[in-house]
């Protein structure tokens, strides 16, 4: 497969000229706040489990960093999808819209209801949802009913929309907005990979109904395992709430459960490591963009490839490095993964889109080029926050 391109030693050349030589992982996390003082003192109080003050300290944390007036702490990113869904109303039979160039979870927590993943194409500039054919495939695609968005073909109501901000860069949220209300859509922002992102000026993930966000141990900042919920509105917030903490009744002794509720609260000794982590952020965002304008300074003289930069009227988080080949070209892409990883830059591919795996092959979408397109030419670089020093 080896093509004529020079391309994929000026990329290794590229990078080593930022992160040197030794190995550089994709991502990984820095602990160096903190992190062991509050698990001590987490650990000391025996209170490491379900209940205890870091899981509250942390959500009211979340609400001063995103402006948000809710923040409920939950296992994962993917139950907070999960609950997110339910609480949209999204019932079984139904279909909810999310981008197939997206990590699975979304897609996952659709099924868990009962209901369909339907794709969407995605825009070059921020990798998310591509507007404006969005818009015109709805206008084409469905009709309204009693308020209800009906996909024409299927006949099912299209409950909700999902949007992720792939790799931190903030979708097209002012226009999805307006999608959403136009067609009595749902919007749940998966803003998973987007801590510390703004679109005018707002942190992602408060423009939706609610939004999500996940502290797995790649993303910018990690609890271990965790994730949450934000919403504005308190009653959403409560049964979020209810829900993720068995639906146990509130009772000094009583043990009543009140509906079918999820193990899905976020434990104590988690939110120990979330808050001191979060007390980390500001640094770590100021490292990520400090590594994103050294990388810009070397590909910004290479022919055939662009790295990724924040959308308009954006602050991205750059969680993800992204590097674009100009070239719809397979094998150069696995040329330039090969190599990388080769001498020890990991690198790699995006997703592969997820109406493709076999689980997903059967269900609804929308022409998907824009989509396929970028899978070929779309590599992450080495993106941890640890990699330079700021200035
Ligand atoms: C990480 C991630 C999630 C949630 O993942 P968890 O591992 O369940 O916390 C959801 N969506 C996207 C886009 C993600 O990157």
């Amino acid at each position: 497969m080896r093509s004529e391109s020079n391309l994929p030693k000026l990329i290794v050349n590229a990078i080593q000229n930022v992160v040197g030589k030794k190995p550089a992982p994709l991502h990984e996390p820095t602990f160096n706040g903190n992190e062991f003082k509050f698990l001590q003192e987490c650990i000391e109080s025996t209170f490491v489990s379900s209940v205890g003050k870091f899981v509250d300290q942390f959500e009211s944390d979340l609400c001063d960093l995103t402006g948000a007036k809710h923040a409920i702490a939950i296992v994962n990113g993917t139950s907070a999808l999960h609950i997110a869904m339910k609480l949209c109303g999204v019932e079984r039979g139904d279909e909810v819209l999310i981008p197939a160039l997206n990590f699975v979870a979304s897609a996952n927590a659709i099924s868990y209801c009962g209901a369909h993943p339907h794709f969407l194409d995605s825009d070059e500039n921020n990798l998310g949802v591509n507007t404006e054919k969005l818009k015109e495939y709805l206008y084409n695609n469905t009709k309204q009913s009693d308020g209800l968005c009906i996909n024409s073909s299927t006949k099912r109501i299209i409950r909700a929309i999902v949007p992720t901000h792939i790799f931190g860069h903030p979708a097209d949220l002012v226009e999805l907005q307006s999608i959403a209300s136009e067609f009595n859509l749902a919007l749940i922002e998966d803003a998973a990979e987007s801590i510390g992102s703004y679109y005018n000026n707002q942190h992602t993930g408060t423009f939706g109904s609610m939004g999500i966000l996940s502290f797995n141990g790649n993303k910018t900042i990690t609890t271990g395992g965790g994730g949450a919920i934000l919403t504005n509105n308190s009653f959403i917030a409560k049964r979020a709430k209810h829900l993720t903490t068995t639906a146990k009744v509130k009772h000094k002794w009583e043990l009543i459960h009140d509906e079918i509720g999820y193990n899905y609260r976020m434990p104590n000794i988690n939110a120990a490591l979330g808050c001191a982590q979060l007390q980390k952020l500001p640094e770590m965002l100021q490292s990520k963009r400090c590594l994103y304008e050294k990388y810009q300074a070397e590909f910004s003289s290479i022919t055939g490839v662009q790295l990724l930069k924040e959308p308009k009227n954006c602050q991205s988080n750059y969680w993800l490095q992204t590097i674009i080949l100009d070239k719809e070209d397979k094998n150069l892409r696995d040329e330039i993964l090969l190599l990388t990883n080769n001498v020890g830059i990991m690198t790699r591919p995006v997703w592969n889109l997820i109406n493709e795996l076999n689980q997903f092959s059967e269900n609804p979408k929308m022409d998907l080029s824009n989509a396929k397109s970028l899978f070929k030419r779309l590599i992450n670089i080495p993106s941890s926050s640890n990699l330079v020093e700021t200035k």
